[in-house]
């Protein structure tokens, strides 16, 4: 006999049958899948990054079509087509990626006995990458577009800007060189004023390039939905830190890689990661992060770590070399943007052994100047001949620009990263602000010295009168001084009205001080109050939070990473063993000593309570320094 009834009104050994035809192709689907994940067409199983590349030094270093050197699928075509391959490519992985993910949900949904053909599907047939879940989304294999600075910022910039305004988690590497390289150096946008190339020839009319360089961070920034990451080889810890953010987030990212050309650059086939290390030392290149998921202000998503001495113009570093009887030597240099170029063929023309000493100003002082106070001084930099011993190059006007361009720049990211506020816009609202607070809080605390100075005085004598008052009112012999005193202890205080403390107005660490007048006054004689014993000027304070802790490092642990060092030189240094210590905790913020607590390998910085209780966004750096302290 058949049984009939149940949802889909056929008989149950028919919905049996209907249920294991279903399993038996979910079966099917799944062994598919896997075979797709362990084998594939390519019998090495799934893929797990595809790559666009622009034709370039990156695509013709290794071979020539058919073959390349990459284990996983690649793709080569023209300068300028790297990121809009990389979109198509992108929307039909996606889909693929999305029908595997479709199979395992249906499969789940079965086992969970949720299974419905209608709603199911219908929902199924919906999912894309926006849907995907955090887990499936980090199932995708990246497609990442690769290409130099010419492909990506001049030739192809209108492909990169459509990729990056289209929010796809797409990932671009930029390979900066500042020049065609792969076509025989010809001047890029991303080349740096007084940089000598084809087309940008030194000459007499003209010596190298005059124009300032293009910053993509900044262009990258401008599209507001894009994790940017720039940085090098200089800094592998920011690099590789930032890398693996960018491939996370569910946005375009963009990667905008210093990438030292020795060919073109006119450096030592070796020498790439030192000129990478001088690149940002100097401005040249600094490390710039942008992360839109990072916070809502765009102090919050900008993130300047990387960089050395971030509050200074140039960072320092030491010279040694030889005197003239042969003894070392060491002198503490600013690391100018013309001493990282004269270690570069590309910039040599601007740097000429120096003649004379009247008219040379050190290169940092001379960019300082206005015009006037130029006049006809000449700028100059300290060198080492071959024998170690110091001398003097005297550097072109060209130099002087590329230097005012850098700090340019780098001003720019630090306001934009409120490290530093323009004066322009200091002298406006929050300059004025800052000044009423100023304002209000000295008259706020000179009235409460005042009262306090006056209780102090006249207390005692009032306490004195009202006894004696007391004693008179009650003179009938009922009462001694006890029964008086007695009574007192037992009324009810009044709060005084005439101080009125804005407590908040003296912050975190002051916050007690005001409450300070309304105890002694309300001991004062009221009405109901007919006596008091108590200390006219007692200041409690005993407020645990407020306690300072001061910052230090385990130093004998310190493996001289330089991640701290590099941070903030002044802050942090290196002891005669090369072990980090906080050598002076005011040279930086709070906010620097938990980044480097942060990013210490070892993680032996311990950050303390912060110095200045105005230090912006000190709560959220208070909150990421607990775990270290
Ligand atoms: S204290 Fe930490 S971050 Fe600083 S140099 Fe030592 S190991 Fe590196």
């Amino acid at each position: 006999m058949t049984a009939v009834g149940g949802r889909l009104g056929l008989p149950l050994d028919a919905r049996k049958q209907t249920r294991v035809q279903r399993i038996a192709a979910r079966i099917k689907e799944l062994k598919h899948l896997k075979w797709l994940y362990e084998e594939g067409p390519s019998g090495n199983g799934r893929a797990y990054l595809g790559l666009t590349n622009s034709t370039g030094c990156s695509s013709v270093w290794a071979s020539t079509y058919p073959y390349n050197p990459y284990p996983f699928p690649w793709v080569n075509h023209l300068f300028q087509d790297a990121p809009s391959i990389a979109i198509g490519i992108f929307e039909g992985h996606m889909r693929k990626m999305a029908d595997g993910f479709i199979a395992v949900r249906r499969a789940e949904a079965e086992l969970a006995g949720q299974y419905s053909a209608e709603k199911t599907e219908a929902e199924l047939a919906k999912l894309n990458w926006h849907a995907f879940t955090d887990e499936e989304f980090h199932l995708c294999p990246p497609i990442i577009a690769v290409g130099g600075d010419g492909a990506m910022m001049d030739i192809g910039f209108q492909n990169l800007s459509r990729l990056m305004a289209s929010g796809k988690p797409l990932r671009v590497v930029v390979l900066d060189t500042q020049v065609y390289s792969n076509t025989g150096g010809q001047a890029c946008t991303s080349g740096y004023t007084g940089q000598v190339s084809d087309m940008a020839m030194f000459g007499k009319g003209q010596h190298g390039k005059t124009e300032v360089r293009k910053e993509l961070s900044l262009i990258t920034m401008a599209h507001r939905g894009v994790y940017l990451l720039q940085s090098s080889q200089a800094t592998a810890s920011h690099l590789i830190g930032g890398v693996l953010r960018g491939l996370q987030s569910r946005r375009p990212a963009v990667f905008v890689l210093n990438s030292p050309c020795p060919t073109e650059h006119g450096t030592a086939d070796d020498r790439a990661t030192k000129a990478a290390r001088m690149a940002l030392e100097c401005r040249a290149f600094p490390c710039v992060e942008y992360d839109p998921d990072a916070g809502e202000t765009l102090a919050d998503r900008l993130n300047l770590d990387g960089n050395p001495a971030i509050e200074d113009d140039w960072p320092t570093y030491s010279l040694n070399y030889l005197d003239d009887d042969g003894k070392q030597q060491s002198m503490e240099l600013p690391m100018t943007v013309a001493d990282w170029a004269a270690t570069e063929g590309r910039f040599k023309k601007h740097f000429r052994p120096a003649m004379g000493d009247e008219d040379m100003v050190p290169f940092a002082e001379f960019v300082a100047m206005s015009e006037d106070e130029r006049g006809d001084l000449n700028p100059f930099i300290y060198v080492l001949d071959s024998e170690g011993k110091l001398r003097r190059m005297q550097v072109s006007s060209e130099m002087v620009l590329l230097a005012e361009d850098r700090l340019n720049f780098w001003t720019q990211l630090k306001q934009l990263a409120s490290v530093e506020v323009a004066e322009s816009a200091r002298g406006g609202v929050e300059a004025d602000m800052e000044a009423e607070f100023d304002a209000r809080l000295a008259l706020v605390k000179a009235e409460y010295e005042a009262k306090l100075r006056e209780l102090r005085i006249h207390y005692p004598q009032m306490v004195a009168r009202r006894m004696a008052e007391s004693l008179l009112q009650t003179g009938d012999g009922s009462q001694t001084v006890a029964d008086v005193l007695r009574r007192a202890q037992d009324s009810k205080l009044e709060p005084l009205a005439e101080v009125n403390v804005d407590a908040s107005l003296f912050g975190n660490g002051a916050a007690a001080k005001p409450a300070a007048p309304a105890t002694v006054a309300a001991a004062a004689p009221t009405a109901s109050a007919t006596a008091v014993v108590e200390a006219p000027a007692a200041v409690e304070d005993d407020d645990d939070d407020d306690m300072e802790v001061e910052a230090y490092i385990e130093s004998a642990r310190c493996t001289t990473c330089n991640e701290c060092t590099n941070l903030n030189g002044k802050m942090f240094a290196y002891n005669d063993l090369k072990q980090a210590e906080i050598v002076d905790p005011k040279a930086g913020t709070f906010q620097q000593l938990v980044k480097a607590a942060e990013a210490c390998p070892v993680a032996i910085i311990h950050p303390g309570t912060p110095l200045n209780p105005k230090e912006r966004d000190l709560a959220k750096w208070i909150k990421r320094a607990e775990p270290f302290n």
